[in-house]
């Protein structure tokens, strides 16, 4: 039996497992990646895309900390399109087909190149804690044991998994994966509040057998715009997607079969995303809807196979194949594999620390899709902040400082307060909506507003650094010009432009914020500010366009952060506080929210009862219960 030590092990090679492995290496700390297969790191189960509205923000945000998932899809993408372009640069979002061998191809080279991390193939089965109750092996299912204090655990859908295809039912982690159960048992045993979730996806097509003349091309963007603030450009050939839609011949052929369906038999008993659901709940939901569209992506530039997003199904084999050919275009389709939905164990979040650490089982980080969220980005983001906290205790002990975001720092912070304190009745996906700071939690400024902290956190690399430097310089000399050219409505309308002639001075950059004047307008009048860098002045655009909002945003995120930020002694005895009801000490005594913020997100939590809770803690012989 070999023994090693690792500061740090991250079980799981998945999205979370890649980006955690990455964040505990660059940390510095010793970690290892064990994982049951070598050949899947950076394996996409599902569609081959990354980001997406909300999700691209995560992406964003992640590469604004040094993550690895913005700089692995730019070395894959093969169509890259800003979603909601035509709106405002808050909603925006980045997003990228990628090429799945590419993909994957990118993110072992990435892994196998970082320092500190070594990667080990393997199940792990079990994990072994000390006297104090502490994590302090795990154990691999061919008898090694592997001593360390933190372990990152990100086995997605694999905790008893089970693939369903209208009657037909697979233990698996994924098609062709065996499920991981002595994990799932192992937790069991330890007390962690499991339930149980369900994701499905398409038939895969092979797209020699597509017509696409019955198709809608769609183009992706030119250029393309990278993903990470390290790329200025994308050197992957770009290819377009195609769309088509499903009309009632399909429908009917669906509808006829529902009773097939491995969700509607009864035959599933978890959740599905309510957000992404399956061409059969689309059918039942939107029955009044005709048509579903469905967008038919290519897996690959050297590859055939076509994914067709928006016709995910756990109905039989055969259904999928009457149904798909009265799709236009796909009418002599080739199925190369059939859709499935998968089943499978996750752990209630509301059970985390906010560094992602359980308190059941100290030295256990959890991130992923087992913590009940769906996507890769998702996975990734907690990936990130899992691998971070787990590396930073390890090499500064407990009682480091947490490595935090709250809902006013990025949309990371938005997901895992919501995952902390709301938990996942259904699978959970990232959306702006999720978010109340928008202005402030754009993509295009996630590394003003991450990459700062990051540095004081240590997670930044080198080249990183360098990047940075370079562009806070460039920002703040923008800033700086277009804070210092002034012009009044007079000398404005010798230019053709036409404001209120209130004899009022303005800057360059408060001309920004009106709808008809661009960044080429202010060129003409200053022709200094033609030599700042495009990408510095879409920023300055964007800060211009959200400025007259900012007071009130700020001001609505100072009182977020001045009462949310109030701590609450565990001890705290609830049972106190006179003016809470009866439920509502029961709630705040099972969870024992650290905070004021995390009380008030509680579930069944009312204002009322937030304002008694601020008011018992901020009592001066009452702080002392406070922490
Ligand atoms: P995974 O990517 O699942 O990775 C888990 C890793 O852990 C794997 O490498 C596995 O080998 C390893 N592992 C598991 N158990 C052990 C063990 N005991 N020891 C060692 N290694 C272990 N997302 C969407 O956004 N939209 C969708 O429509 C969608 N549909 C999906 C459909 C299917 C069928 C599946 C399987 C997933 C789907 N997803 C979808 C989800 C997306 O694939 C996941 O959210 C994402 O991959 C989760 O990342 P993860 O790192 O948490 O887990």
């Amino acid at each position: 039996m070999e023994t090693h030590d690792f500061d740090v092990i991250i079980i799981g090679g998945g999205h979370a497992g890649c980006e955690a492995a990455a964040a505990s290496a660059r940390m510095g700390a010793h970690t290892a990646l064990v994982t049951h297969r070598l050949d899947t790191l950076g394996a996409m189960s599902c569609n081959p895309a990354i980001g997406g509205l909300g999700k691209g923000h995560l992406v964003r945000e992640i590469d604004a900390l040094d993550g690895i998932m913005g700089r692995i899809i730019d070395q894959a993408g093969i169509q890259f399109r800003m979603l909601n372009a035509s709106k405002g640069p808050a909603v925006r979002g980045p997003r990228a087909q990628a090429d799945r061998k590419l993909y994957k191809q990118a993110m072992q080279a990435e892994l196998k190149a970082t320092e500190n991390l070594t990667l080990i193939e393997g199940a792990v089965e079990d994990v072994t804690l000390d006297d104090a109750g502490h994590l302090s092996a795990v154990v691999l299912a061919d008898g090694r044991i592997i001593k360390t204090g933190r372990a990152v655990l990100t086995t997605g859908t694999f905790l008893r998994g089970i693939i369903h295809r209208g009657e037909e039912r697979i233990p698996a982690g994924r098609v062709g994966e065996a499920p991981s159960i002595g994990l799932a048992e192992t937790l069991e045993r330890l007390d962690f509040p499991l339930g149980r979730l369900k994701t499905g996806t398409p038939a895969r097509l092979n797209g020699q057998t597509i017509d696409w003349s019955r198709t809608e091309e769609q183009p992706g963007d030119t250029p393309p715009i990278p993903f990470s603030f390290l790329n200025t450009e994308i050197t992957v050939p770009q290819i377009p997607c195609h769309i088509t839609r499903t009309d009632e011949t399909a429908h009917k052929i669906i509808q006829e079969n529902i009773y097939r369906s491995a969700v509607y038999s009864g035959q599933i008993e978890g959740q599905g995303p309510r957000y992404c659901p399956s061409i059969e709940d689309k059918i039942v939901r939107f029955a009044d809807k005709t048509s579903h569209q469905i967008f038919l992506e290519p897996e690959g530039l050297d590859v055939d196979t076509v994914y067709p997003n928006g016709i995910s199904t756990s109905l039989p084999a055969e259904v999928q194949d009457a149904f798909i050919p009265t799709i236009p275009g796909l009418e002599q389709v080739e199925i190369e594999e059939y859709g499935y939905a998968i089943e499978y164990d996750f752990c209630d979040p509301r059970d985390l620390k906010r560094t992602m650490e359980s308190p059941r089982l100290p030295g256990l980080y959890l991130a992923g899709q087992i913590n009940g969220t769906t996507g890769y980005e998702e996975a990734a983001a907690q990936g990130l902040m899992a691998g971070l906290n787990a590396a930073n205790a390890a090499l500064h002990g407990d009682d480091a400082e947490a490595l935090t975001l709250d809902r006013a720092d990025a949309y990371i912070g938005v997901m895992i307060d919501d995952l902390i304190t709301r938990g996942a009745p259904e699978p959970y996906r990232m959306f702006t909506s999720r978010a109340e700071y928008r202005l402030q939690l754009r993509a295009d400024n996630a590394d003003q507003r991450l990459t700062p902290l990051g540095l004081r956190w240590g997670c930044i690399g080198p080249r990183r650094q360098y990047v940075w430097a370079a562009k806070e310089q460039a920002i703040a000399t923008a800033r700086d010009l277009t804070n210092t050219r002034v012009t009044t409505p007079n000398a404005l309308e010798k230019q053709g432009i036409h404001i209120n002639k209130d004899g009022v001075k303005r800057t360059a950059f408060s001309l920004l914020g009106y709808k008809e004047i661009t960044w080429d307008t202010l060129c003409r009048i200053w022709p200094e500010l033609a030599d700042i860098p495009a990408e510095i002045s879409a920023l300055i655009e964007a800060d211009a366009l959200y400025h007259g909002y900012m007071p009130r945003q700020e001001s609505d995120i100072a009182s977020y952060r001045k009462d949310a930020g109030l701590k609450l002694s565990k001890d705290l005895n609830y049972q106190d506080i006179g003016s809470l009801s009866n439920e509502v000490r029961t709630l705040l005594s099972q969870h024992k929210p650290e905070s004021i913020g995390d009380a008030a997100r509680l579930p069944g939590m009312t204002p009322a009862a937030v304002i008694a809770l601020l008011r018992y803690i901020k009592q001066p012989q009452d702080r002392n219960a406070a922490a």
